[in-house]
């Protein structure tokens, strides 16, 4: 006999309470978790509906007191049954309750009292606003204002929410414009997009021959009734947007919907408007910054059918489309896919699940797919379509490769070498402009020789090191601990020590070098103002300054066609994460900082400066080659048996007591042991960030090729935790194939 849970009232605050009936043995078959039940409720039995979220074998009340389900709803085809089914997937596949779950895939409600809605609207003839905004023009820093002018000139009534928050145009510029007449602020009602003006101007593209065929592929394989799962493996500016427009328009035409997922990062003023000026007020657009009320207002009009386009990161992924026809993933390879919190779903396989539900089709794409991806597009799991030029025909910029190490023999020990200056000047002579790059990430931390670049690394693991407080060098994986040393134990240099350099030290080098020279410095300093990313890009853009100085957050999406020049300071950085992604993320970040340079009419260079010239992610970047960095980072992690070859799941435990979070650890790795007693476990160990906050974190992987494998131990293991009485002050969590150490 099976039991099931079930929810009469889906929202929010409701998903706690459930309620158990009997499955009887002639519906078993019918009955899984998503599926819509009439089941007699209350003292009166009157027939209501309800969702199966749980199913189970042993009662969890009386069973004399419980009743069995009436009936199954056939072709039960609501939205909330897909939800359901959608949280069931997460909860199985990421490890969570199934509330966490379902929490995550079903919006929270609206609080009652809902701000009222603003609108802004110009408050002068569209030609006094021309004149106004060509005086705005002539200032600078009204950057803010000038683009909420140029917006009202195309749009006549703009949402506040869209001007703040999607547009970033600050509050106090939109007051400032009130106080002088120009614009007016009404309070309105119900939500609405902006509307485009019939004048707006479209520019409209044809697609080239790559393109066209790329499209067409796709929409004769939807008209045909066959979905499936494609990677538009396209180079920098090959124009993938423009192929991924085409089919959302074909899908659209059919009267289904389309998800668009792109990284908060990519989620800006530029990429938010092709989609508006393409369609109109179907589109609607969710971020981060988004009240859980705003989120909820989106997800009801999505339902409504008010709406047929949802754009915004990981989390749009669950709009309660109905008749959902199309899920498009941009930079597919991006971490930002991959959720933090519980359950930590990645967005690739769940769009992937939840298109199977519907029958849609999925688009990933990427200059640099993740290694996931295209193993599967090699095996015929995805279907491969290649874009090999740019849009328009550019040439990709030539790329070259600066040796550290020769630097520091010949005494220049600038964070510019002596080509990169050369090429600098050359540049601010002929007014051109120039990008530099420094990955901030794993800054702190990795030791390595400047003599002969090699970073010390884990005998067991592959990884880089991490240097600790009192001069103890650990590996995160293994917990593999070394004492720091003086002379690098390849070649006995002296010369090796953690590698410091931030971008503002940067910014102070590129100006004493170049005295008189306009910077601008984008990093995570600079942008923590609500309008930071928004101005000093289009202060960039607009030529307000000659180098643009960043760390990862100016490689992606941007097009300033006079840059002719990117200069990588150190790829080595991202070279010696102590993480085994570290040469898929060097060669991506490395690949999309070249493919800054030349998008214009002049052609591009791009200089890496590094202390490993010979590394295969570095030399395959320089040659913007996929292909080979993709064999040689598949070998490396066949043979070490590292995800896509693998799985691993990664169990944190953690406390309070240090003592507690020890042997919890430890009694779960018996618990796998005992379950499973030939997989491979590593740990328990101290996390990557062993202690945080006062709670001290504990680690286990396990590694397997089978992912239903790891399935049954994390099963194992909350059933374990189900019944312990002991360690009630430690908690844990789980994570499937982590994209980072956990
Ligand atoms: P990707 O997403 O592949 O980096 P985009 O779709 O952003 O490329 O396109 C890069 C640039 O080329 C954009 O400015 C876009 O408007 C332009 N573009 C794309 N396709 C075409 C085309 N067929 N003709 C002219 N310009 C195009
Ligand atoms: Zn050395
Ligand atoms: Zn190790």
């Amino acid at each position: 006999m099976k039991y099931a849970d079930i929810i009469i009232d889906i929202s929010h605050e409701r998903l706690d309470k459930t309620f158990e009936y009997i499955v009887p043995d002639e519906l078993e078959s019918q009955v899984f978790e998503g599926v819509q039940v009439v089941i007699p409720f209350g003292a009166s039995n009157r027939a209501i509906t309800g969702y199966v979220v749980g199913l189970h074998d042993e009662p969890g009340f009386d069973v004399t007191k419980l009743k069995p389900i009436a009936r199954v709803v056939k072709d039960s085809i609501a939205i909330e049954s897909q939800l359901i089914s959608l949280a069931a997937f997460l909860k199985r596949n990421y490890g969570s309750t199934m509330n966490q779950a379902l929490k995550t895939v079903i919006p929270i409600k609206k609080k009652e009292n809902e701000k009222l809605k603003k609108e802004i609207t110009l408050a002068i003839p569209v030609e006094q606003a021309r004149i106004e905004l060509n005086e705005m023009l002539t200032k600078r820093h009204a950057i803010g204002k000038e683009r909420l002018l140029k917006e009202l000139l195309e749009i006549d009534v703009l949402d506040w929410e869209l001007a703040t928050k999607k547009l970033e145009v600050s509050s106090t510029h939109i007051r400032d414009l009130e106080k002088k007449g120009i614009i007016r602020v009404d309070s309105v009602r119900t939500f609405r997009n902006p509307h485009m003006n019939a004048s707006a101007t479209k520019k409209h593209i044809v697609l080239n021959e790559e393109q066209e065929a790329a499209a067409e592929q796709i929409k004769a394989d939807i008209d045909t009734g066959r979905r499936k799962t494609y990677l538009i493996h396209g180079v920098t500016g090959s124009g993938k947007t423009e192929v991924y427009m085409d089919v959302m328009e074909h899908v659209i035409n059919m009267g289904q919907q389309v998800i668009v997922l792109i990284p908060e990062i990519a989620l800006t003023y530029q990429t938010v408007m092709r989609f508006y000026t393409r369609f109109g007020d179907k589109v609607s657009i969710l971020n981060s910054r988004m009240s859980p009320g705003e989120r909820f207002d989106q997800f009801e009009r999505a339902k409504a059918g008010d709406i047929s386009i949802m754009v915004g990161p990981r989390s749009a992924l669950f709009t309660p489309f109905a008749n959902l026809g199309l899920i498009i993933i941009d930079e597919e390879h991006e971490t930002s896919y991959k959720s933090e919190v519980v359950p930590r779903y990645h967005a690739r396989e769940t769009a992937v699940y939840r298109a199977g539900l519907t029958g849609a089709t999925v688009i990933l794409g990427s200059a640099t797919p993740s290694l996931e991806a295209y193993s599967r597009a090699q095996a015929g799991e995805y279907k491969l379509i290649t874009l090999h030029n740019r849009a328009q025909g550019q040439d990709m910029a030539s790329c070259e490769i600066v040796d550290l190490r020769a630097e520091l023999q010949s005494g220049n020990r600038s964070m510019l070498s002596r080509r990169l200056k050369e090429l600098m000047a050359d540049r601010l002579a002929k007014k051109q402009q120039i990008m530099l790059f420094l990955n901030r990430r794993g800054l702190m931390g990795f030791v390595s020789c400047r003599a002969c670049g090699k970073p010390l690394k884990c005998p067991h693991c592959d990884v880089a090191l991490h240097l600790h407080n009192g001069g103890v060098m650990k590996c995160h994986y293994c917990g593999f601990t070394t004492k720091a040393v003086k002379n690098c134990p390849s070649c006995g240099s002296k010369y090796i020590g953690s590698f410091k350099a931030g971008t503002q030290r940067l910014e102070e080098v590129v100006k004493e070098t170049f005295p008189g020279t306009r910077v601008l410095r984008m990093d995570a300093d600079t942008t923590s103002g609500k309008n930071g990313h928004e101005e000093i890009l289009s202060a960039f853009a607009a030529h307000e300054a000659d180098v643009l100085i960043g760390t990862q957050m100016i490689v992606k999406g941007h097009d300033f066609a006079n840059v002719t020049l990117v200069g990588i300071i150190a790829a080595d950085i991202s070279l010696n994460e102590s993480d085994f992604h570290s040469g898929e993320r060097t060669f991506q970040l490395l690949t999309q900082a070249v493919g800054r340079a030349g998008r214009g009419t002049e052609p591009g260079v791009a200089v890496i400066q590094t202390y490993q010239p010979e590394n295969y992610a570095v030399v395959a970047s320089a040659n913007q080659d996929y292909d080979s960095f993709f064999a040689q980072e598949f070998a490396y992690r066949k043979l070490l048996s590292y995800p896509p070859c693998s799985h691993i799941l990664g169990i944190q435990v953690s406390s309070e007591k240090q003592k507690d979070a020890v042997n919890q650890a430890d009694i779960l790795a018996n618990v796998i042991k005992q379950k499973d007693p030939e997989i491979v476990i590593m740990g328990p160990e101290d996390a990557y960030i062993g202690k945080l906050k006062d709670v001290y974190r504990r680690v286990i992987y396990v590694k397997a090729d089978d992912y239903d494998r790891l399935v049954i131990v994390k099963d194992a293991i909350d059933k374990f935790l189900l019944e312990q009485k002991e360690y009630r002050s430690t908690s844990t969590w789980f994570d499937f194939d982590p994209i980072s150490t956990i």
